[in-house]
């Protein structure tokens, strides 16, 4: 019987793809979801456990019943701008699902974890390259909640002997080379999957937020990564720990940024149609440009992003031309 590893969050975007590398890998990954963001129908590379982090007792009947060898904590809101709106939400959410999770973990005796957090707990920082050493300042509940899981998490390593691996995400876009699997959100509120639907005519345009941003063409530069890279890193993640290597935080980008124009004129590339757009104003919550300026992940973990922003966005189209958006 193949070893298990829990992933909350299995059936949402990023962790439906985690699913399909541990059973590669030769793991059963064993989706934990409430359904609120996910897709039952995502769920296709192992067993499903329906529920939400904030339910302890259906919690520590899941450890009990897998006795996973480690969990990969996906699940959580991540729209920036709701997070904005309604802050409350996603300190609740977030906070209480990953305190939860963290004390059941301890009570199983289940010591590994992978966490998903993002560049968003760097917040603005003057144009520089972000490394792990750069200041946590969040600008946006998203990004507070998600640094605040960072340090519970802490607080549990030292407590209970919990390791981690943190890994904090810059964009994340592409789908599954093979398209069995890839983004899909409701609402949508992510650039590619948004030009996309521009580009199919399942949104009249594409709205860009803002063009008065002190960048080269005024629009926002975000550092992409595709979907099967950033897993990658996690399989690594999962056996740096296994190897008794212990806690350790890594930003997982290219190093390389593109302004929202620039992934428009990626897209028109890719598909060779044109993207209808409007130029609209700031999103609340948007910083100015969030690089990765780091070497960690590629000097300690051996990982190093291989797919650049166009096979980002032709891995995506084909997802999206398979129509797996009508749901
Ligand atoms: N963006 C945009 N129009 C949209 C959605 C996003 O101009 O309809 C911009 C957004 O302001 C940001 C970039 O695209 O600069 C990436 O946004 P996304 O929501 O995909 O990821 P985030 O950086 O917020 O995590």
């Amino acid at each position: 019987m193949a070893e298990a590893v829990l992933v909350t969050g299995g059936a949402g975007y990023i962790g439906s793809h985690a699913c399909k590398a541990l059973k590669a890998a030769g793991y059963l990954p064993v989706t934990c979801d409430d359904l609120t963001t996910g897709w039952a129908d995502a769920v296709k590379f192992g067993p499903f456990e329906q529920g939400a982090l904030e339910n302890r007792a259906w919690l520590d009947a899941v450890f009990a019943r897998w006795q996973p060898v480690a969990v990969m904590h996906f699940a959580a809101l991540s729209d920036v701008g709701q997070s904005v709106r309604d802050p409350g939400l996603y300190w609740r959410r977030n906070i209480a699902g990953a305190a939860n999770l963290l004390d059941a973990m301890s009570v199983a005796g289940c010591r590994h974890l992978v966490f998903s957090s993002t560049c968003a707990v760097y917040g603005e920082q003057d144009g520089v390259l972000l490394d792990e050493t750069s200041p946590r300042r969040p600008i946006n509940a998203y990004g507070a909640s998600k640094a605040a899981i960072e340090d519970m998490i802490g607080n549990f390593s030292a407590a209970c002997g919990i390791e981690a691996v943190i890994f904090r995400y810059f964009n994340v876009a592409g789908a599954d080379p093979e398209a069995e699997i890839g983004e899909f959100h409701r609402p949508e509120t992510h650039l590619v999957p948004l030009v996309l639907d521009a580009i199919s005519g399942r949104r009249p345009a594409l709205t860009i937020f803002g063009t008065d941003y002190d960048t080269p063409d005024g629009t926002c530069i975000r550092d992409y990564v595709h979907v099967a890279d950033l897993i990658e890193a996690h399989i690594s993640g999962l056996d740096w720990l296994r190897a008794g290597r212990g806690n350790a935080v890594f930003n997982l980008g290219s190093g390389r940024g593109y302004s929202v124009r620039e992934v428009i004129e990626a897209a028109e590339k890719v598909t060779g149609e044109t993207v209808p757009v409007i130029e609209g104003s700031r999103r609340p919550g948007d910083c100015t440009r969030l690089v990765s300026g780091s070497r960690k992940a590629e000097d300690e973990l051996g990982w190093r992003p291989r797919r650049l922003l166009e096979e980002m966005i032709a891995d995506a189209w084909r997802w999206h031309q398979r129509g797996a958006y009508r749901r």
